[in-house]
């Protein structure tokens, strides 16, 4: 934290409560947040905060990265910034010159909205199942195949694509990245939304290709066969800004439960007198102080360089699967109204489940640290 820092999320927070809060209902029940959501959060300075100032960028570190994040997890606002970011890195590690600055600048100011497209219907944990293709036709590339649960996916101006551009290797050899343009690409569609249980608001799509050609130049890095390895470089970044995403819903759901234990009585007094309750409670500050401390500890190391690739995945797999014991026991403690979807603590829940789930499931997280023993 930085002078300059706590600025930044003073600017970020007000942004929120002004121009993100008060719509949720509505983008929960369209699935998405509105359009316009990403070109006023563009001319706010909210998107890649973290990316280059000659790119449109901030010109931050993953500190203001960092402070966007929990912003939104406070306001319980799903928006999918941290895609934005994600996808822009993986422009920034490379793209060429001359990518990098036909993207980057519209992705800052919101008229480009990125997905990042690696899960299919037969592969999510394990890539190297993936059957979208990419057949080299001249100076092209022809796409065929289909991606599923893929966030920003309806709006997104550019997909950052995995696809086998050798079929016959068998394995995670023969995968690449590409960037597609997505807008009036002829050949390719975007599903419907599949009913989640939470992130409502967050849009989730299908995406399909039927012989969609793009620029052989579009692909991603100097050769074919790298996408593995650049995911396996850039999953790091995403799966810490899951885990702020992880304390700070931990964080919130504290606050929020304490302020109700306080409030509401049983047997006549305030269910904080209750030594259950204060155990409980005791029991999960401690926590989340803890997944705080680690998790500044990773972001100074990262922002440093030094942040490898263990610890990363220790802290995805504990920081939110502490989240989620958290946020449960807060539910309990509302009774029957932490099961209320008006109460913020209900649809934390639902909200905090995926996390266990996505950017590498927590079983995949407890391989990778396996593989240092
Ligand atoms: C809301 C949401 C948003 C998402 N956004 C995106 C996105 O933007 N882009 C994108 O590409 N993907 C996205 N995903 C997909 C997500 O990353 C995958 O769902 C996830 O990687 C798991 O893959 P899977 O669903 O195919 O499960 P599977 O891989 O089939 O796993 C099923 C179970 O088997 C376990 N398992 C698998 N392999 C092993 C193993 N080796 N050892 C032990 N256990 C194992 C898993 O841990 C899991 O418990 C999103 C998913 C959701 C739900």
């Amino acid at each position: 934290m930085t002078d300059e820092v706590r600025l930044f999320r003073k600017t970020v927070r007000q942004f929120i409560q002004k121009e993100f809060a008060p719509h949720q209902t509505r983008w929960r029940e369209q699935h998405r947040p509105d359009a316009e959501a990403w070109t006023q959060a563009g001319g706010t300075g909210i998107l890649l905060p973290d990316v280059p100032e000659e790119y449109g960028g901030g010109g931050g570190t993953f500190a203001h990265e960092a402070v966007v994040l929990e912003e939104l997890a406070q306001a319980g606002v799903h928006f999918g910034a941290s895609i934005q970011s994600i996808v822009a890195h993986y422009i920034l590690a490379y793209g060429s010159e001359e990518q990098k600055r036909i993207w980057l600048p519209r992705m800052a100011r919101g008229e480009l909205v990125s997905a990042i497209a690696m899960t299919e219907p037969a592969a999510g944990s394990d890539l190297q199942g993936i059957k979208t293709t990419a057949r080299r036709d001249g100076d092209h590339y022809v796409i065929n195949g289909s991606k599923t649960f893929i966030t920003n996916g309806w709006l997104a101006g550019i997909l950052c694509l995995a696809v086998k551009t050798d079929a016959r290797v068998v394995g995670l050899k023969g995968i690449s990245l590409m960037i597609v343009e997505a807008k009036n690409c002829p050949g390719y569609r975007v599903g419907g939304s599949p009913e989640k249980v939470g992130m409502h608001a967050q849009d989730t799509c299908e995406l399909f290709f039927d012989d969609v050609r793009v620029p052989a130049s579009n692909l991603l890095g100097p050769a074919e066969g790298r996408g593995f390895s650049q995911m396996m470089e850039r999953l790091s970044y995403e799966r810490l800004t899951v885990g702020v995403t992880a304390v700070a819903t931990a964080e919130q759901a504290l606050a929020v439960t304490i302020k109700y234990v306080k409030e509401r009585t049983a047997f006549g007094k305030p269910l904080i007198e209750f030594q259950n309750t204060r155990f409980k409670l005791a029991e999960c500050k401690t926590e989340a102080h803890i997944g705080r401390v680690f998790l500044d500890n990773c972001i100074e190391r990262f922002i440093a360089g030094q942040l490898d690739d263990t610890t990363t995945a220790m802290a995805k797999y504990w920081l939110t699967d502490r989240q989620c014991r958290i946020v449960d026991e807060c539910v309990q403690l509302h009774g029957g109204y932490g099961y209320m979807m008006e109460y913020p603590i209900a649809r934390m829940w639902a909200d905090s489940r995926v996390q266990r789930i996505y950017a590498g499931t927590n079983e995949i997280m407890k391989e990778l640290i396996g593989w240092s023993l």
